[in-house]
């Protein structure tokens, strides 16, 4: 690849974990995992059925225990470790899978299933197993805990960090993901105005494709590590 790439700005989406046997939200039925987005992923729905969020969650959170990284996950983790640039990657992920993989230089946009939020001072901490609703946090005390997730409507995490890897990015790649979801939707036409070299990788082109000076279609167990190899070449 070409030789003038330094900095890079990897984007991950759900597709990226399909093959691990994780579900990407746009089922032929447009439910997710059986739910509507609206009753199990916003905070107004946190607030009329607490439980109903937290147990959707909490089966998410359980199979993880049941899946594994993919070779994608393992082929950026690769890169992650011998890039000598700087290197970030952005998963809109909550899954565990990148950093299982061995990713260091990642950012959980929306969040991450095994942590969980206090609603009342905002603490996070590392959660692995169920969370019942009415878990009082170690630092306030009160029963505020909740998934640490960024449901519709709220933002997402470090924001700031991230645009600014963006806009020093050489080469933008986005993998696996629809292209829907804003902010991380707009991250490539950002990456564009700086003049990064703008890379995508989905098994169907997304919404965003034409922001995209390219774009290969296929399976990401099969397409990351062949980019990963041409970068390390
Ligand atoms: P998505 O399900 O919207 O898109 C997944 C993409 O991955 C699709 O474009 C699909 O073609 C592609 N894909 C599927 N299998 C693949 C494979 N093996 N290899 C490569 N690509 C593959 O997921 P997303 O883009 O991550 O969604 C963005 C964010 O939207 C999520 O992080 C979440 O916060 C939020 N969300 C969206 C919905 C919704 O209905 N749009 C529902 C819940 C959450
Ligand atoms: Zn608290």
């Amino acid at each position: 690849m070409n030789p003038d790439i330094h900095n890079i700005v990897i984007l991950t989406g759900a597709g990226i974990s399909a093959e691990s046997g994780l579900a990407t939200f746009r089922g032929p039925d447009g439910l997710w995992e059986g739910h509507r987005v609206e009753d199990v992923c916003t905070p107004e729905a946190l607030a009329r059925d607490e439980a109903l969020v937290h147990r959707f969650y909490d089966e998410r959170r359980a199979k993880l225990a049941e899946v594994q990284p993919n070779a994608a996950h393992q082929a950026l983790a690769a890169l992650d470790a011998q890039w000598p640039g700087d290197l970030l990657i952005v998963t809109q992920n909550v899954d565990d899978l990148h950093e299982r993989a061995g990713a260091t230089r990642l950012i959980h946009m929306h969040g991450e299933l095994k942590s969980a939020l206090c609603a009342a001072c905002g603490k996070a901490v590392p959660w692995a197993a169920a969370l019942p609703p009415g878990t009082p946090c170690d630092g306030c005390r009160k029963p505020a805990l909740r998934p640490d997730i960024v449901f519709f409507g709220e933002m997402p995490y470090e924001m700031d960090r991230i645009d600014a890897a963006v806009r020093d990015a050489d080469l933008f790649v986005s993998i696996g993901t629809s292209g829907a979801v804003y902010p991380a939707a707009g991250f490539v036409q950002t990456a564009r105005h700086v003049g990064a070299r703008t890379l995508e990788l989905n098994l169907d082109p997304s919404a965003g494709s034409i922001y995209f000076h390219e774009t290969r279609l296929g399976p990401a167990s099969a397409l990351v590590p062949d980019l990963v190899r041409e970068l390390l070449a």
